[in-house]
């Protein structure tokens, strides 16, 4: 029948035109990443961390380097934790490997740069900067 395609276009198109928003208003709306989304930076848990660098070494591509520290009870502690985002494979193997269930990613998908040094940062200095606030 002539016209049937269009008919047939107009019915979706109203239908979706009064049914709910598929879409989000970027960059002034975000849409919450699921909880299976890799991505991001390493969010560390400074106090759960044990210095055991199990993580650094499950690391395909060596995107972890963490300098250890050990105190006065014979206790390890990070001093640094370095991830170098340009590296990274966002395999999830550093997080399997953690025994403290120390680290996890904070899902932030904007977190390309231009610079390739603005790519690595320090997972130590970003949590004793979230504990002072
Ligand atoms: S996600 Fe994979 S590549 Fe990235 S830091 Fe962890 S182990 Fe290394
Ligand atoms: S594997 Fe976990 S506990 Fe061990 S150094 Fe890495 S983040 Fe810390």
């Amino acid at each position: 029948m002539w016209g049937k395609g269009l008919i047939e276009g107009m019915r979706v198109t109203w239908k979706h035109f009064w049914g709910k928003k598929e879409t989000v208003y970027y960059p002034e709306e975000k849409l919450p990443m699921t909880e299976r989304f890799r991505g991001g930076h390493l969010v560390l848990d400074e106090k759960k961390c044990i210095g055991c660098k199990l993580c650094a070494m499950g690391c395909p591509n060596a995107a972890i380097e963490v300098t250890v520290e050990v105190d006065e009870n014979k206790k390890r502690h990070p001093v640094k934790y370095v991830h170098d985002l340009g590296r990274c494979l966002y395999c999830d193997l550093c997080i399997e490997a953690c025994p403290s269930k120390c680290i996890s990613w904070d899902k932030n998908y904007e977190a390309a740069s231009y610079f390739k040094e603005d790519m690595k940062y320090d997972a130590v200095a970003e949590c004793r900067g979230r504990e002072k606030q």
